[in-house]
Parts: C-alpha cells; structure tokens; sequence
C-alpha cells in the first residue's frame, strides 16, 4: 500500500510499505477513507516528537472501512464504516476503566503517548490501517453522518470539549475565554456552547481565524495584541471570565489565560507547550484559581457522535480544503501555510 511515512525531522514521503496484517486477535484491519493532518504531525515534522522514530507512517485522524478483524473481535464486522480514534485503548485496564483511555497500559504494559496512531504505532495517513483493541478504539458510524464529519472525531472535537470544556467545568451561564481559535479552540467553543455558556470569547491574532470563531459560536472576538486583556475585562464587568481555556501551546498564551479568570475561576490548557511554562503559582493561590491539563482521551467520542448525527454540533465547517491521497504532500503544504491559506482542517480522500 501507499502511506505517508516520516524521515526524521523535516522529512516525509509518500511511499510503498507492506500492507497492515492482523497481529493479536483484538485487531482490525481498517481501509483509510478519509484522514485528514493535525498540528501535532507539524510538531512531529519539526523533530518536537522525539518518541516518533523515522520510518514511522503518520497520522491520528481517520474514518474507514473494516477489511478484517481479528477472532476476538466481537462488537464489527468487515465492511463496517468507523471513525477511528486518535488513540487506541483496551477499555478494560486500571486507566481505561476510570476512563483515562491515553495512559493505557493495554496487555504490553506500555502507557502514554505510544498509544497515539502514528507515534509509536503506524496511523491513519495510508491506505490501511491496523487498529489494535478494534471493539473500544473504532465507532461505528450511523447513517447521514458523513466522513468529513466524523472525521473530526477523532481528536479535535473530543480534544476541545474533554481537555478544555469538561476540565474546565464550564457550567451554563458562565463566560468562556478561548485563546487560539485554531482547529482546536473552535472544537472548544462549539462545545462549550452545549453547555449554555453565556457568552464565549474567542481571543487570536488571526482575524479569519475569529470570524470562523463567531461561525462556531463565539460571541465576542478580540484580536490578541495591545489592550486585548482590558477588552476582555471589559466583556466581564471587570470581574474576569469564569473559565479560560487556553488552545495554542506557547507559554505566553498560558500566562493570558491565567490573567483573565476571576477568582475562584478555572483555567484549562488544551495546548501542547513545548517549552517550559512560568507558573507564578502565589498569584494564582491568591486568587484561588484552579488549573487543569492533559491530553485528550477520546473517551467521549460516541457521545459527541450523537450529538453531531443530531446537528446539534457543526462538525463539517472544519472542513476548509480537500485533496486525495495521492495529493497529500499538496494537503501538508496547504496545511502548514494555514495563515495564508486560511486552511482549517485539510480533508484528504
Ligand atoms: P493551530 O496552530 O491550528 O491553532 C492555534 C491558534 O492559536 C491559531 O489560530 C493562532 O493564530 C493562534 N495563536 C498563536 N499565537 C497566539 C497568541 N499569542 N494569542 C492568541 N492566539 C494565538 O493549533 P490547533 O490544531 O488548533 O491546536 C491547538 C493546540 O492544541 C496545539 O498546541 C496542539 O498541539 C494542542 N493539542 C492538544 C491536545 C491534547 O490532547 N491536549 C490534542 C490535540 C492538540
Ligand atoms: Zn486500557
């Protein structure tokens, strides 16, 4: 089959490699219909990701078909349409049961950010792929949910509502500040309103990026330059946002969001820092602010499933470009120059 396969930092191509095979009866085999590339893949093309070794085939998104299943597999059958999610899990260990699907420990013993699709094991940008533990880490889709929909399943729409929304105990009523209006901010947003925020504030550099922030449900849009934290008080009679959900991963982006809570507030940081981050921890205590992290888990993925089947979440507006597979160096290309392209998510079929 063809895939995309990394070389070491600053290297990719689009390759022949052997075609996936089943190797422990939990596995599925999966036909790659749609996929699409994320930040973390640039990180990785930058060498950030040092875990992923050259020779790896990338990618964490994907919907598909099932080709083959292993003899335990007990819950789909060939020819199933899946989404697959960003991180495969076994459901029944310690972790999986309290719900902490990205630590865990499968039967290899092995935990973290090795379970992620084309980290340690290959992902989804290729013509097929072996999904281990099929029955907890593919859904099955229902009909009238289309593949570009269902796609942004895989990790930015559980991404944005788990790690910034849930962690971030946004309750109605409450004012929601998203900093980075970026795939994953707006995953943010448009869940966040599920939860009957009273007004959410979306705060990037990037003015597309907000006009598409208000599309998904923002109410106010500030540009993050000078003054962007007294309009923000402004929003809040002074009093600071209730939750600040912070979806850029750079330390000054952490240090806005902890700026603008009010007391007793939450701040929840979604993005990846690859750096270390100033915490000035007595200002916080002070003010007793609460601070919350992690990566993704995908545990929720089949009840946002539902709600997008229902049209109560807009899962296709991410979709701003559309390739083939054959075209996916253009994808990456189109992708990387997102502030010239104005790419949101790159669809690629
Ligand atoms: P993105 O790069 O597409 O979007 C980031 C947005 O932040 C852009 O719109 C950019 O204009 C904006 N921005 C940059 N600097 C800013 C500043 N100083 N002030 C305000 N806005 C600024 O990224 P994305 O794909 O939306 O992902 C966001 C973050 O979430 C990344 O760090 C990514 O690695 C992380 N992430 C985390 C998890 C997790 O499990 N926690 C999962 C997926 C992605
Ligand atoms: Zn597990």
């Amino acid at each position: 089959m063809k895939a995309l396969v990394y070389g070491g930092p600053g290297q990719k191509s689009w390759q022949d490699v052997p075609d996936p095979r089943i190797v422990n009866p939990t596995d599925a085999i999966v036909r790659i219909d749609t996929t699409t590339i994320c930040g973390t893949d640039l990180h990785i093309l930058k060498g950030d990701v040092p875990a992923v070794q050259p020779g790896r085939i990338l990618g964490h998104e994907g919907v598909g078909t099932i080709t083959d299943v292993g003899a335990s597999v007990g819950n789909l059958t060939v020819g199933d349409r899946v989404i697959i999610s960003c991180i495969k899990s076994c459901g029944h260990c310690a972790n999986c049961r309290t719900g902490l699907y990205s630590h865990c420990l499968g039967d290899e013993g092995q935990s973290g950010i090795g379970w992620i699709f084309g980290h340690l094991i290959d992902g989804t940008q290729a013509e097929y792929v072996r999904v281990p533990y099929a029955d907890n880490s593919l859904h099955r889709l229902p009909e009238g949910v289309s593949d570009e929909q269902a796609v942004m399943l895989s990790d930015i729409l559980p991404t944005g509502f788990e790690i910034g929304v849930q962690y971030g105990r946004v309750k109605p009523g409450d004012t929601v500040a998203v900093i980075g209006a970026g795939p994953v901010g707006l995953a943010a947003i448009a869940t966040a309103g599920l939860y009957g925020a009273a007004a959410i504030i979306a705060i990037d550099l990037d003015e597309n990026r907000l006009e598409q922030a208000r599309t998904f449900g923002a109410t106010e849009t500030v540009i993050s330059g000078s003054g962007w934290k007294e309009q923000v008080l402004a929003l809040t009679d002074g009093q600071g946002v209730d939750v600040a959900i912070e979806a850029v991963g750079i330390p000054q982006t952490f240090e806005m969001a902890t700026r603008i809570v009010r007391p007793g507030g939450n701040v929840a940081n979604v993005g990846v820092h690859g750096k270390p981050v100033e915490l000035h921890l007595e200002e916080l205590w002070i003010q007793n602010i609460n601070i919350s992290t992690g990566l993704v888990n995908a545990n929720t993925t089949p009840m946002l499933l539902k709600l997008v089947a229902q049209q109560k979440l807009p899962a296709e507006k991410f979709a701003t470009h559309r390739f083939t597979l054959d075209n996916i160096l253009d994808a990456y290309d189109t992708f990387s120059r997102a502030s010239e392209t104005n790419a949101l998510k790159v669809v690629i079929t």
